[in-house]
């Protein structure tokens, strides 16, 4: 049957001989973090089969395989950014830029720093669908992207096309509501239009009404909704709502026992986007800058502490492209390094229903692997020092040693 089967279906024989899918490649000599909360082994071993792991341990490369020498190296489960951008001009037309610039743009945006999978939460829906498309044939090299393509907002809440042109983004559609019905209404035809998740965009105020009849929809249809909170109010109402994730800590709000309270009850999660902040003020006065700054690691502090899930998200496309100030910061906000590897791999693969084959590296699980050079553990700065990145077994990024 096995031997039939390629005369029959000759594109099937094609993807088995593809040598991405045939080849069993094996990374060996380097400490392997499973999970998070496990113990890494040392001088350790994946294998890996058709773009899954087949093995994981103590144990010698299997013959014949490629093999990847990580001596020196940490061997981690794929990276996740959980808030990202694709809205900066060069992403225009993505359908037609050409395959190597675009490749360029992805690596240096997201693969060069161990990214195997983002969720973009906001940016013109078709084009940002149309470079995944890309990536999803194999023509270029880059992360998984979810997207919520277009963002739900007050109207007047988001620049005109022209001034977000001079800015560098891309102008886009958002979906502008001022009742429930007219909420519902967008989050039926963005998930009809193929949306990932759904983002409600609070940069002036929407009743609370407003905020429900989007949680509400997006809940029937399967999809996270994201919240960019401006105040205090707005994280209630998101918490009530029972939102998936905040999209960012509030500087400007104090968070009170009754933030975190709420949000923790509702089991929202957090993107912090500390270094966000700097950036977003760069212009302001250094003392208001430094302010914003340390609330902001003080409110993820205090939600951390209180046992509340974090997802690594750092606004990636709308600041700078290197996430190592976001780490010392998340750092500094009391967050170990498991922790931060958690935010990084296990709690997003849960948060989006992927728990059952990515953000660990056991057998069976898609072979989506960040590696390091030197331990993280010890000095966070390694968590940038990325040599390797794999998605689904095929190597998408390699760094210079
Ligand atoms: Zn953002």
């Amino acid at each position: 049957m096995r031997l039939a089967m390629p005369r029959l279906f000759p594109w099937l024989f094609i993807a088995w001989t593809t040598p991405a899918l045939a080849e069993t490649l094996a990374l060996t000599g380097g400490a392997v973090w499973t999970g998070p909360a496990a113990q890494p082994i040392r001088n350790g071993t994946v294998v890996i089969e058709n773009g899954r792991i087949s093995a994981v341990g103590r144990l010698r490369a299997p013959r014949g395989a490629t093999v990847i020498d990580c001596t020196g190296m940490t061997v981690l489960a794929g990276f996740w950014n959980s808030h990202v951008h694709f809205f900066e001009r060069k992403w225009a037309n993505g359908g037609t830029i050409p395959a190597p610039e675009l490749e360029r743009q992805l690596e240096e945006m997201t693969t060069r720093f161990g990214f195997t999978s983002v969720f973009d939460i906001g940016s013109p829906g078709e084009n940002t669908r149309r470079i995944r498309q890309r990536i999803e044939k194999g023509e270029v090299r880059g992360p998984a992207i979810r997207a919520t393509g277009e963002v739900i907002v007050a109207p007047g809440a988001v620049p005109p096309a022209n001034v977000l042109r001079m800015l560098g983004n891309l102008p886009s559609e958002n979906h502008e509501v001022n009742s429930a019905e007219e909420a519902t209404a967008a989050v039926r035809s963005l998930v009809a239009s193929g949306a990932d998740g759904i983002k409600l965009h609070l940069q002036l105020p929407l009743p609370e009404d407003v905020i429900q009849a989007v949680a509400n929809e997006a809940r029937k249809a399967g999809k996270p909704v994201f919240v960019h909170p401006s105040s205090r109010a707005d994280v209630m109402a998101a918490a009530r709502a029972g939102v998936d994730v905040l999209a960012h800590t509030t500087p400007f709000a104090q968070w009170d026992g009754a933030v975190v309270r709420a949000l923790l009850e509702k089991r929202v999660a957090i993107t912090p986007t500390l270094s966000m902040w700097r950036f977003l003020l760069r212009h302001d006065r250094v003392t208001m800058q430094e302010k914003a700054a340390a609330e902001a690691v003080a409110q993820l502090n205090a939600w951390h502490a209180a046992g509340g899930t974090v997802l690594f998200g750092s606004d990636l496309g709308a600041v700078e492209y290197d996430p190592a100030e976001e780490y010392e910061r998340m750092a500094r906000a009391g967050m170990r390094f498991a922790k931060i590897l958690a935010s990084l791999t296990q709690a997003p693969a849960e948060r989006f229903g992927e728990a059952a084959e990515r953000g660990q590296i056991a057998p069976g699980f898609a072979a989506d692997l960040t590696i390091v050079a030197g331990d993280p553990a010890t000095n966070l700065r390694a968590l940038t020092a990325v040599r390797y990145t794999i998605r689904n077994g095929r190597v998408i990024f390699r760094g210079k040693p």
